[in-house]
């Protein structure tokens, strides 16, 4: 029998995959749904099982010994403070050194337009938060960032996509669709932009287009959200100035010791003009009251003891080593017909597959061969990409990456004959939105 006080729930839903609750959840949580590329990566986690999919830093390239010995210091001196709730907007000191890691982008920021969050993703989630009502418009690149159109759906913003070529955004095709969309009467609330070596196409925004995109958002009064998590992670010369750099009224930026450090700390940060970083910062503590004082005044530590700069080119140099092995895997294996980005840094390429055929039907093949890629649908809110593939290559090591490549490229011959013989390659199995879990990143 059921108790009153029970709400209709059965002992069946226990631990079932049964939901007694799904005609009580938000609106909101429709779009919030697992799709079945997650169960595939469960698989692909296996050691044998080559991941170009996952967006994981490779921490091991860090001192783990030091980063040990500073955060047992951190209690042992400074404990009765490091474990403490803290202020709303961020520990200041540690504000104050992420002003010195932005100088080197060009910004020029005082510690009180900064607040830390719980990684960039958080800042995301509050940006949306306090921005999007049902059905508000966010324009973003397509393909962007899976983890911010998650977010996106999940307060049902509606996303429209604005053509990427490999010099990053086109403006004439940004200014279009502004025009189009307010002349329809739509709210358009940001941009979402990574313009530097983005998630997923690894492509940059050149110096005149960062200029035009500034200009075009600041003449229609579109605010734009610049996402920068890898922008001290370049192959080559000096760190691209950030749009921010150009526009403190006009641009919110979002940065994040994930990759220069370590995502495991969870910490990002948001610069806003004054007024949205208030509503950011009220935001801020209804969502989590405080943040994290240990892991702020842990990374503060390691910014003021450790050479950070030097560790950063550390990354880089891995990281181009890394790039090369992929690049130039691609040129050697892949059949006539894919083609492929060149980044200029950060973790991903984004490969075009030829006609015909799709990259989701092709995961499981692929991971049976032990290989995993991210399909090209998880980056677009519209169901584009599905000729694309994300392929990452921060993780695996050189030669992995290469045999990686290796496997890859055997499917896509094998997809490319059945395509010849029958007209089509595999079907893609249905399955809900693509939003990879934080392995995917
Ligand atoms: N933005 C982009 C473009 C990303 O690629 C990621 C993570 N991969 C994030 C934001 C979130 O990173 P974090 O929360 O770890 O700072």
């Amino acid at each position: 029998m059921t108790h009153e006080l029970d709400h209709g729930r059965t002992n069946a839903a226990h631990g079932s995959r049964i939901d007694a609750y799904v005609d009580r959840y938000a609106a909101r949580a429709a779009g919030m749904v697992a799709s079945e590329i997650r169960a595939l990566f469960a698989v692909a986690s296996r050691p044998e099982v080559v991941s170009l999919g996952s967006g994981m830093p490779y921490i091991t390239a860090l001192p783990l010994d030091v980063v040990g010995d500073l955060v047992a210091d951190l209690v042992a001196t400074r404990g009765s403070v490091a474990l403490q709730y803290g202020g709303g907007q961020g520990d200041p000191a540690l504000r104050e050194q992420i002003c010195e890691v932005m100088r080197l982008e060009g910004i020029e920021a005082g510690a009180d337009d900064i607040m830390v969050t719980v990684g960039s993703q958080q800042a995301l989630d509050l940006i949306t938060r306090i921005f999007i009502d049902p059905g508000d418009v966010v324009l973003a690149e397509g393909p962007s960032y899976a983890g911010a159109l998650g977010t996106f759906a999940a307060y049902q913003a509606k996303v429209v996509h604005i053509a990427m070529d490999d010099q990053g955004l086109i403006p004439e095709a940004l200014a279009q669709t502004i025009y189009a969309l307010q002349a329809a009467g739509n709210r358009i609330k940001f941009l979402y932009t990574i313009p530097t070596f983005q998630n997923p196409a690894g492509v940059t925004l050149n110096e005149v287009r960062r200029r035009q995109v500034l200009e075009i958002c600041r003449r229609a009064g579109v605010l734009v959200v610049e996402d920068n998590p890898y922008g001290l992670l370049g192959f080559d010369g000096e760190p691209m100035r950030a749009l921010r750099a150009d526009d403190p009224d006009g641009v919110v930026y979002l940065g994040s010791f994930s990759k220069t450090l370590a995502p495991g700390f969870r910490v990002g940060w948001a610069v806003a003009p004054h007024a949205i970083r208030d509503k950011l910062v009220l935001a801020m503590e209804s969502a989590v009251l405080s943040h994290s004082t240990f892991t702020q005044l842990a990374v503060g530590q390691y910014l003021t003891t450790q050479p950070w700069r030097e560790q950063i080119k550390t990354f880089r140099e891995l990281y181009r080593e890394r790039r090369d092995a992929m690049l130039s895997a691609l040129e050697v294996f892949m059949p006539p017909g894919c083609t492929w980005t060149r980044p200029a840094g950060g973790f991903f390429v984004w490969m075009t597959l030829p006609e015909g055929l799709n990259s989701k039907a092709l995961l499981p093949r692929a991971i049976a061969e032990r290989v995993a890629f991210v399909p090209g649908t998880g980056f677009y809110s519209d169901g584009g990409g599905t000729r694309n593939m994300r392929l990452s290559f921060c993780y695996p090591e050189p030669d992995r990456i290469k045999e990686g490549v290796r496997r890859l490229a055997g499917v896509i011959e094998q997809e490319l004959r059945m395509r010849d013989t029958f007209g089509t390659g595999s079907i893609p199995r249905q399955g809900g939105v693509d939003t990879p879990g934080p392995d995917l990143a």
